[in-house]
């Protein structure tokens, strides 16, 4: 048998895609709604397969950026940065605008953000259990939440080595917490009146 020409093959090998590319289109309807019975009928089974090829293409992609960045490793960078300029005003103002729209829970990503190296991580639910317990005052200079923000100070700074546990975290507001700045001060009353009593 004479074997193809690699011309020949290539040939072949379209006129197949062809043909199969056909088949799909005069048979489409019918194979659509068959996926659907199917994905209806096995629901597990079809979101197993989902992830299935969705892996598969995050592999296929991951792979061709790697062929990319290795044949020329500066386009990567290049166009990364671009399309992070490109992006960048409307991004800083979506952040800005979620921000403003969730306080409580950007302070709290900020908390988490900065806390993280540290070791232990306080929910935004324990701190405003914490502001409560102290009748939500700055236990710095007395004012109430409600003239003073109330923000979560480290009583041992993470800068220090603080924990970013609950049990390392006192009420204070902005501005007390401002002027603390980096020391190491724990204002919580009952954690200095647990303290043994010197003789
Ligand atoms: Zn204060």
């Amino acid at each position: 048998m004479r074997k193809n020409t690699p011309e020949q093959a290539a040939a072949a090998k379209a006129r197949i895609k062809e043909y199969l590319h056909l088949y799909y289109l005069a048979h489409k309807d019918k194979a659509l709604s068959e996926a659907k019975a199917w994905a209806e009928a096995n629901p597990e089974k079809k979101q197993a397969a989902s992830l299935k090829s969705r892996v598969k293409r995050r592999l296929v992609k991951n792979q061709h950026a790697r062929e990319v960045y290795a044949a020329d490793p500066t386009k990567k960078s290049v166009q990364a940065r671009l399309q992070y300029l490109k992006n960048r005003d409307r991004r800083l103002e979506v952040n800005k605008a979620w921000r403003l729209a969730n306080p409580e829970l950007a302070a709290h990503h900020s908390r988490v953000r900065r806390g993280l190296k540290n070791g232990g991580k306080f929910t935004a639910k324990e701190f405003s259990d914490l502001c409560n317990h102290y009748g939500n005052v700055c236990l710095c200079c007395w004012r109430s939440a409600g003239l003073a923000k109330l923000t979560a100070d480290h009583v041992l700074p993470l800068s220090k080595g603080g924990s970013n546990d609950i049990s390392n975290i006192q009420p204070l507001c902005k501005s007390c917490n401002c002027k603390k700045h980096a020391k190491h001060i724990d204002y919580r009353l009952d954690t200095l009146f647990a303290q043994p009593i010197a003789a």
